[in-house]
């Protein structure tokens, strides 16, 4: 089974090319969705936070992700212990999901690929390229929120120089490039892997 991991900064377009990728047939595994929904879903991951931060993080079962945020935003070191409990369990579960698929490769999409070590388990990475002022523009109208707090999570995350060096094949996703024969090219030089 060859593993490929697809990543890009915030608003670059990643979710676009893996649904793309789905509609070719690859079944793709979502780190960042999956990491979110661990946190209220695997017993070690909630044991563990709740042995960092005290169990009133958790109310009824769920995660208080605004107090988790208030946390982590005070203290970088709180952000590496939570980091150092979700990243190898988000490793484990795409490892676990990938032997399940049948097809030739599966994806693996993720904001921070590099960042979580999640890239020691991929044969290949696709960095999603767009320019930052597309993504700023792209995310204040997705989520609905401000130049500044979009720029805050664009610094928060590895340059995109570094992740094009990093990866193995680069989509560019500006206005005027077309998606989809970047990935279908993408996706025949795959198939003729191995
Ligand atoms: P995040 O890191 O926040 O999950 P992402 O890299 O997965 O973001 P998408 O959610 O795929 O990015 O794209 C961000 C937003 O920009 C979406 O609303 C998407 O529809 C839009 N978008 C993506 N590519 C383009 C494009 N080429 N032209 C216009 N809008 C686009």
């Amino acid at each position: 089974m060859i593993k490929v991991g697809v990543t890009g900064g915030i608003g670059s377009g990643k979710t676009l090319v893996c649904e793309i990728f789905g509609h070719l047939g690859v079944p793709v595994f979502n780190a960042d969705i999956e990491a979110k929904e661990l946190y209220n879903t695997d017993k070690e991951v909630i044991e563990q936070v709740q042995q960092l931060f005290g169990h009133d993080i958790y109310h009824k079962g769920k995660l208080r992700k605004d107090i988790l945020a208030k946390i982590i935003f005070n203290d970088s070191k709180a952000l590496d212990k939570v980091n150092a409990i979700v990243h190898p369990k988000v490793r484990e579960y795409f490892l676990s999901w990938a032997e399940k698929q049948t097809s030739k490769y599966v994806i693996e999409e993720a904001a921070i690929l590099f960042e979580s070590n999640a890239y020691l388990d991929l044969d290949y990475i696709i960095n999603v390229h767009a320019r930052q002022e597309s993504r700023i523009e792209r995310v204040m109208k997705r989520d609905n929120i401000s130049k500044e707090q979009v720029i805050s999570r664009i610094k928060n995350q590895l340059c995109d120089e570094k992740r094009m060096k990093l990866a193995d094949f680069t989509i560019y996703n500006d206005d005027n490039r077309m998606l989809l024969p970047q990935v279908v090219d993408i996706h025949q030089k795959i198939l003729s892997k191995r």
